[in-house]
């Protein structure tokens, strides 16, 4: 049938992009299929954007690639080994697949030791993705109602000479790709155990959650637009759209066709917790597993994130859970270093990040029989940043 697409998935690209395609192209009838339940009746979902919790930032910070912010060997190293790495299944346990994302992850790299390509390939997506939040928020007040804030995002150091190796980079990455802001440095830190200055990086925070339950609102009240809630896709035969954009991430086991597009899961935790008085969102660029650790304060609570694991292919949630305990636990250490606050395991939460092996997005498109196949995921550390721009790939597609 002419005139018609398919969105497998319905997190923050599959949702952005069907918003993009009802507002350009009315006359399309757009079909989204979702693996669980309408998020108003489920608490259950396990997609990373309606299965986690409200609140990502969108900044040009986190720009620094995979391999610069751990090193080759990382995914053959456990969390707590010396060389801290992300490595959580048992070496033996890894499937063919798996061994082949581990192997295109250290092949990809550039192997040079300073900011290279890959770093500001990063860069370069995630302040077009900035830019691309702010007009959206600018155009639509549906949108720009759930932005907590849409001026800086703080970032805090450890040391003296992590907060200068950071400035040096940010404003080299911002006066390339954001040249009407930039990147200034305050002194009065807040936080114990950080150095006296900190950064304030053009950016934003967002409840993406209830973002999300805003879009499928809108849509809902399209004519145009039907969801199929509980309908797993395992193949496209007998689909009668034309055009099937597949945004399915890693949190379910995904059809062999998908497969092929080597996406595979990250962990990451959040805890929420009562703020004790932040009013502004923050990061701490913590070690890794941790990593960049990002505070988003919403009223009365704060959101935390962090950490990285790779989970490789989906995986059993109780797995998860068990493989992600050494991640959970240094980000707990993390976290206590910095705040005066208290956190357990119990408060932990996982969230799988979709990824490609390198962390920059998969935007692919290809004829297959008489369908085009669209394929937009895998943007590693901002999954939710680069939406506006896979959302305008589709656009462009089709
Ligand atoms: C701890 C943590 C912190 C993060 N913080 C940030 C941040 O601050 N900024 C940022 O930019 N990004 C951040 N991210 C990344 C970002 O959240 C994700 O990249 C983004 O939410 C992914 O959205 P998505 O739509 O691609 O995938 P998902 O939200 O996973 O959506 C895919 C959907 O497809 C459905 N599905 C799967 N298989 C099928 C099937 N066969 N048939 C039908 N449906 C199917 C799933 O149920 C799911 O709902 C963070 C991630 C984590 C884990």
């Amino acid at each position: 049938v002419k005139n018609h697409v398919s969105i497998i998935g319905a997190g923050i690209n599959g949702l952005l992009t069907a918003f993009y395609i009802a507002n350009y192209h009315p006359e399309l009838h757009i079909t989204i299929y979702e693996a669980d339940s309408h998020p108003v009746d489920n608490k259950d979902n396990k997609g990373t954007t309606l299965g986690s919790k409200d609140a990502r930032h969108v900044t040009g910070s986190e720009s620094i690639c995979f391999e610069s912010s751990v090193h080759h060997e990382a995914l053959r190293n456990h969390p707590n080994s010396v060389n801290p790495g992300w490595l959580l299944k048992g070496e033996k346990d890894l499937s063919p697949d798996e061994l082949d994302w581990r192997d295109k992850f250290e092949k990809l790299y550039t192997h040079k030791s300073e900011i290279n390509d890959l770093d500001y390939a990063h860069a370069r997506l995630n302040y077009r993705g900035l830019e691309g939040w702010h007009n959206l928020a600018n155009e639509y007040p549906e949108i720009n109602k759930h932005f907590l804030s849409k001026d800086f995002v703080e970032v805090y150091f450890e040391s003296e000479d992590s907060f200068l190796d950071d400035l040096k980079m940010e404003k080299d990455f911002c006066s390339k790709y954001y040249p009407d802001q930039s990147v200034r440095q305050a002194n009065n830190p807040k936080l114990k155990n950080t150095y006296e200055s900190h950064l304030l990086v053009p950016g934003m925070s967002l409840r993406v959650k209830s973002l999300a339950l805003s879009l499928i609102k809108i849509l809902e009240s399209k004519p145009q637009v039907d969801f199929h809630w509980n309908r797993i896709i395992e193949n496209t035969t007998g689909m009668k759209s034309n055009v099937i954009i597949w945004t399915i991430g890693s949190t379910h086991k995904q059809p062999a066709q998908y497969q092929e597009q080597h996406i595979q899961g990250i962990v990451g935790c959040w805890a929420t917790i009562k703020n004790p008085g932040y009013t502004k969102p923050f990061k701490i660029a913590s070690p890794v597993p941790s990593a960049y650790i990002n505070l988003t304060p919403d009223a009365g609570s704060l959101h935390v994130s962090g950490g990285f694991g790779w989970l490789g292919n989906c995986t059993d949630r109780s797995e998860v859970e068990r493989l992600s305990e050494p991640v959970a636990k240094h980000l707990i250490d993390q976290i206590q270093k910095f705040l005066d606050v208290k956190v357990g395991l119990s408060d932990i939460e996982y969230c799988i990040r979709p990824s490609t092996p390198n962390g920059l997005p998969l935007m692919k498109a290809e004829n297959r029989g008489d369908k085009k196949h669209i394929y937009i995921s895998g943007s590693s550390k901002s999954g939710t940043t680069h939406a506006p721009i896979l959302s305008q790939f589709v656009l462009d597609q089709i």
